[in-house]
């Protein structure tokens, strides 16, 4: 099937062929493990403050639902396209099967700039969205959640606009939205937190202390900036940061609450400082003890991983390094620990999880709770993810997507082939 193109999703095939191989999963099988179940196509006509209209492509992938609905964050970006929402969706079904969660992967989003659009517009764009999206998702169907691109208010509106179809407010349709909206305490912090939990589990590991250790986060959106508070939290020293406006660097390490509040203030990190400013394609190979990528997907190339510095590479993003990347990082073992994605930012839908459970049960946890609760599932696949990883020898993204794809295979062949 080539409905699905692109380097993006040649990157999730690439990945499923080395499971798919290591595991040994008969030939015939794989089409049904790989090819999502269902693919929306929409478009979205909305007004123009300028009086005009403008019609803008959409998108909806469901990879499989063998293990309850499908579940995955929404994404706008102008050069989203098919076969990168596809991608992103498989991984979610990896990632969640992973770390234990009764879902399958999901993946949607617009092809729009949002930094294009008045808050009238984008409002407007996502109304239409989710309007158009309704025959397809649901509560025991599929459950979106925020991605790049979109964030609580924009969850706020999805919620909102499937509830007055329905007639009833539904807050477990979406997760990520406020806490006055039907979300829960924590969700807002979960990728990133997720993100310096494990690498605090590597760094354990490698024996480096956090006092004194230095990192750099690539991307100061929901991941890379609650990222860089939780490490500066820890004492470890932020070197380096960027968006997609401004790249900064200093060896002494950055004011990360300065850094945070311009970005709360701004909306970027653009104007933060002249003395900083760094060449953003330089700044992934400088040295540091953790390296963050969390902005986008196939920033590591297999040029850049030969020259990374980092002692951790901590994938915040989804997809940050290329099949030709991870060739150079299996050979480098030994100086790079590799948390891969599925596991470094599985935070984000683990707690995307408890908001479900809670909005349908109407019962709501304490921070604490959904912490402790949090940080027990990301244990738990830790330390699988390990434990396999040394017991077959075989890289730890080797080891964390297998432990995925293999539960979903034994999920489908147990439910059999309908009809
Ligand atoms: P976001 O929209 O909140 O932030 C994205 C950030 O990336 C922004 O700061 C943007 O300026 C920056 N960026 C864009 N282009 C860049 C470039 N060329 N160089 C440097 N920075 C650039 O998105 P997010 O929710 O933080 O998501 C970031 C990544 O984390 C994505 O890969 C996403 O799929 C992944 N992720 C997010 C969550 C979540 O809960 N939000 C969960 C798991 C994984």
């Amino acid at each position: 099937m080539d409905m699905y193109t692109g380097p993006f999703f040649e990157q999730a095939r690439q990945n499923f062929a080395v499971i798919a191989d290591y595991l040994e999963i008969p030939l015939h099988q794989r089409d049904r493990l790989l090819l999502p179940k269902r693919a929306i196509m929409v478009s979205c006509p909305v007004h123009r403050d300028d009086g005009t209209e403008s019609v803008f492509a959409a998108y909806r992938v469901q990879h499989h639902l063998t293990m309850g609905p499908t579940k995955g964050g929404t994404r706008y970006a102008a050069n989203l396209h098919l076969g990168e929402v596809a991608a992103l969706a498989i991984a979610m079904s990896w990632k969640c099967a992973l770390t234990g969660l009764p879902y399958g992967g999901a993946k949607g989003g617009i092809c729009v700039d949002p930094y294009s659009l008045s808050k009238r517009e984008l409002e407007a764009v996502s109304r239409r969205y989710m309007q158009e999206m309704i025959p397809f998702v649901g509560p025991k169907t599929d459950v979106m959640a925020p991605d790049m691109g979109t964030n609580e208010q924009v969850m706020a509106w999805f919620m909102d606009t499937y509830s007055m179809y329905q007639g009833n407010t539904v807050t477990e349709i979406v997760t990520g939205k406020p806490v006055d909206a039907g979300g829960t305490v924590g969700r807002r912090e979960a990728t990133g937190r997720g993100v310096v939990h494990l690498a605090g589990r590597a760094m354990e590991r490698l024996k480096i202390e956090p006092d004194g250790a230095t990192a750099i986060v690539q991307g100061f959106g929901n991941v890379g900036s609650v990222t860089a508070a939780a490490l500066h939290q820890q004492g470890i020293k932020v070197l380096g940061v960027s968006d997609h406006t401004a790249c900064y660097f200093d060896k002494r390490g950055l004011d990360v609450p300065a850094l945070l509040r311009h970005a709360e203030t701004h909306g970027v990190l653009r104007g933060f400082s002249t003395e900083a400013q760094f060449d953003p394609t330089a700044l992934l190979i400088q040295k540091c003890d953790i390296l963050v990528p969390a902005a986008l997907e196939r920033v590591i190339t297999g040029d850049i991983a030969s020259k990374l510095q980092c002692r951790v590479l901590a994938e915040g993003a989804n997809g940050p390094t290329t099949p030709e990347a991870d060739r150079v990082l299996n050979a480098r073992r030994s100086e790079i620990f590799v948390i891969p994605d599925i596991l470094c930012n599985a935070g984000g839908v683990v707690v995307s999880y408890f908001e479900w459970v809670q909005d349908l049960q109407r019962l709501f946890w304490t921070e604490p709770e959904v912490r402790d609760r949090l940080n027990r599932v990301l244990e738990r696949a830790f330390q699988a993810v390990m434990a396999r990883s040394e017991r077959d020898g075989v890289p730890h993204r080797t080891s964390a997507l297998a432990i995925g794809v293999e539960k979903v295979q034994k999920a489908k062949m147990t439910r059999g082939l309908f009809p």
